[in-house]
């Protein structure tokens, strides 16, 4: 948000003197603050428009318990704010990737991810207090405001005020919520934070004990342990860095040492968290995609790394080879040749277009000449004849001349799409979060060993259940594992 900066001295003068007359001051920080184009009313306005977008983007998690305990914590860290005015909403989003972000108006999120990495209700605590550091410091608000004046110029400034205008504008900064905060407001959400956190009377240090946890686990997904979108992390939208642990920890000390922490409860109210890829995301199990929920799967072959995103799968191999997966609307097309020719090639024209049959039902092919990051390739479609005015497609590059094993094992790939049986639909289910309580007999390599991730199997039950390397186990306590 750096190109803010050159531009804000001069429009703050001109928006604060000749036109509103004025800057606010912020009760929770003290700082007078350009806020020009968004009054309270108008924050809760967009945050409700955004809002929309946000459930359309990434779905609730539909877990009444879960929704429920998560709001109880947020309400009893937000009490205490400096903005009275604030209606706080708390929503869990049905997202594996571990985030948190908060609009204006008072709308939190945080991801089932982050759930399933956070160990206490303290830490929890701290996310929903962090966030609402950003909401009465006006971050976000600063930031649409920002936006708009990017976006409209000084110029029109007058024009915007005029609240259908401004509320086009302020459409202009959609996605706002997923761009990050600048590092001074992280401090300063997190020293906010802090202090919600210990007025709602938590331990205080759950605030970098959490940022710790955040912090490895970025570590394991470099590791390449999970196929995130980590254009959406929580790094990307809260820059942090390992001194926020390092200060958070030492501002911790200004506060009483003596909080709650409330691991066990905590623990138990996300017992059966769906973790990773749900069952209306569709989910990756080896070689294999599975979308029970709309009852299809297929394998990509050997070699080849799956990747499940928002609005497709993708399969790359590192001998070139692509494949990308997705379902499309037919557009009123029956014939899957029809389809592919004029609605999804637009008439273009395909070389060796052909009728197929794959497990039952009427497909066609067709090729064309194209190129994958500047290199030949030949791009092989294919549209299956789907459910509910849907073909199900596959686009895949070969690279070069062609590689007959590789072309064959495309073939594989293509012949291996099939609807999944009642019994395929039960077997295969989205991971989940169990807890369980450590035997005397029990330590971190016998309880890591019950997770499905191989080779990562420990660093994951360290992540999740923060035991830095080394740490074992206290026969008793409980810790989360995760199984199917
Ligand atoms: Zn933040």
């Amino acid at each position: 948000m750096d190109v803010f900066k050159p531009l804000f001295p001069c429009v703050l003068a001109l928006v604060c003197i000749t036109v509103l007359g004025g800057c606010s001051t912020n009760p929770a920080t003290g700082e007078s603050q350009f806020t020009a184009l968004m009054s309270p009313a108008q924050e809760v306005q967009v945050g409700a428009s955004e809002h929309q977008k946000i459930v359309q983007q990434f779905g609730l998690y539909n877990n009444q318990r879960v929704a429920s305990y998560v709001s109880e914590i947020g309400r009893r860290v937000t009490q205490n704010t400096e903005r009275p005015d604030v209606q706080y909403k708390f929503f869990v989003l049905d997202s594996p990737i571990v985030n948190a972000f908060a609009l204006p108006g008072g709308y939190i999120y945080v991801s089932r991810g982050l759930l399933a990495l956070a160990n206490s209700e303290a830490e929890l605590a701290a996310v929903l207090a962090h966030e609402a550091g950003h909401i009465t410091a006006r971050h976000s608000a600063e930031r649409y405001s920002h936006g708009v004046v990017t976006s409209l110029g000084a110029a029109v400034l007058s024009a915007a005020l005029d609240s259908s205008a401004a509320n086009q504008a302020l459409g202009l900064g959609s996605n706002l919520y997923m761009s990050s905060y600048s590092r001074g407001q992280e401090n300063q959400a997190d020293t906010l934070g802090l202090r919600y956190l210990s007025n709602a009377g938590y331990n205080p240090v759950s605030m970098s004990s959490f940022l710790q946890s955040l912090s490895r686990h970025s570590q394991l997904e470099s590791q390449g342990s999970e196929n995130r979108n980590q254009a959406s992390s929580y790094f990307s939208t809260h820059p942090a860095t390992d001194d926020r642990v390092q200060k958070t920890r030492a501002e911790a000390g200004q506060f009483r040492p003596d909080g709650e922490i409330n691991r066990e409860a905590y623990l138990q109210n996300i017992s059966g968290l769906t973790y990773g890829d749900s069952a209306k995301q569709g989910f990756i199990r080896g070689q294999s995609f599975y979308h029970t929920d709309l009852g299809f799967g297929f394998d990509v072959p050997p070699g080849f790394r799956l990747i499940n995103q928002p609005s497709q799968v993708v399969a790359t191999s590192s001998n070139g080879g692509v494949i990308v997966f997705d379902l499309a609307p037919s557009q009123g097309v029956a014939d899957p040749g029809q389809y592919l020719q004029s609605v999804w090639m637009k008439g273009e024209g395909v070389s060796g277009f052909e009728y197929l049959t794959i497990n039952g039902r009427k497909a066609a092919t067709g090729a064309f000449p194209g190129s994958v990051n500047g290199q030949p390739v030949t791009i092989r479609l294919v549209a299956i004849e789907w459910q509910n005015g849907q073909f199900a497609r596959f686009q895949m590059a070969i690279p070069g001349q062609g590689n007959a094993a590789l072309v064959e094992q495309l073939k594989a790939a293509t012949y291996s799409f099939r609807a999944l049986s009642t019994e395929e639909k039960a077997r295969y289910r989205p991971y989940r979060v169990q807890i369980v309580k450590a035997g005397a007999g029990d330590n971190v390599q016998s309880l890591a060993s019950r997770l499905p991730f191989g080779d990562l199997n420990e660093m994951t039950f360290r992540v999740l259940n923060a035991l830095p390397a080394g740490a074992g186990l206290t026969a008793g306590n409980s810790y989360k594992l995760i199984t199917e």
